[in-house]
């Protein structure tokens, strides 16, 4: 392979996002392909299989239904179940960045199913909006994908086909990570639901076209009955605004005697639970902190 193709294969196999509309503006649909975000997220949390693979359809549907979104706006969507998985949290700003992690059980729990019973949240965070918009539906499947579907139809009432597959490889790390989420918006025609009913029936799983080398973009305007047209396409990354500056900004709120207890007993490492990110802290850091909190408060 020359390069320049290797380069365009490396540009074609990004993540991204792409927001699309049919003709007549009366369907839209969001297509995701979020493998290397999927498996970000496995690495950086550590997740076994079933988690891995619920946070990878969570961080799918978050990106993309915030790629309806405009600029810093945010979509989380959280499971929260009774389980051996309690929560799976994913996060996602229209300008392509996701995080998100998952939360275990105790292991003295012994539960077999992964999030049981529970419930799926969907919050948006909006620019015109003072407080986030919250539905919350009972999970239907546990399987974030039908939970999902469900949201849609119970909570916004918006007919709503999803899908969001995850393959795995051998060595149970995510292979491959991809969704679509097409809406009936009001007119839409009965010929156009037929359609893509039948697209989504007949497309076989997502991964499948994914490995075949089908962009995103290309899989909407499959998706899509008619000429469809791209509102966005979005590259996307597993991105977290932590920082270890933030840390230690929060870590000034907890007072000094129990900064010298951390330092004391070795306490020096600062997991982001949002990204799995760790930082440590230093003498130096130590120090700083210490010396900010000494300081006379004016
Ligand atoms: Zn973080």
């Amino acid at each position: 392979m020359t390069d320049l193709s290797a380069l365009k294969q490396k540009f074609r196999m990004r993540d991204r996002v792409v927001h699309a509309m049919a003709a007549e503006g009366t369907v839209r649909a969001a297509v995701v392909v979020s493998t290397t975000c999927a498996q970000h997220a496995q690495q950086r949390h550590r997740l076994e299989p079933v988690g891995a693979v619920l946070l990878a359809r969570a961080l799918s549907a978050a990106s993309m239904m915030a790629s309806f979104l405009k600029g810093e706006e945010r979509i989380i969507v959280e499971a929260k179940g009774d389980g051996f998985i309690r929560t799976v949290y994913a996060e996602a700003l229209q300008i392509g960045e996701v995080r998100g992690f998952v939360e275990y059980a105790s292991a003295a729990d012994g539960c077999s199913s992964a999030l049981g019973t529970g419930i799926l949240q969907v919050r948006k965070i909006l620019y015109n909006k003072a407080e986030p918009i919250v539905g919350i539906v009972e999970l239907r499947a546990g399987n974030i994908t039908t939970d999902l579907a469900h949201y849609f139809w119970q909570s916004e009432q918006i007919p709503t086909g999803v899908r969001l597959d995850v393959t795995l490889d051998d060595h149970q790390r995510i292979e491959c990570a991809a969704g679509i989420l097409v809406q009936a918006l009001p007119g839409a025609r009965r010929e156009q639901l037929r359609y893509i009913y039948d697209f989504l029936q007949n497309i076989g799983t997502l991964c499948e076209l994914v490995k075949a080398g089908y962009t995103a973009e290309e899989i909407a305007r499959q998706t899509l009955p008619g000429d469809a047209e791209i509102f966005s396409s979005t590259p996307m990354d597993f991105f977290c605004r932590c920082s270890k500056e933030r840390f230690k900004e929060m870590l000034l709120s907890i007072g000094e005697q129990e900064l010298l207890e951390m330092r004391a007993c070795g306490q020096n490492e600062l997991v982001c639970q949002y990204c799995g990110e760790r930082y440590y802290l230093d003498d130096s850091d130590f120090e700083e902190l210490l010396s900010q909190l000494r300081a006379p408060k004016n």
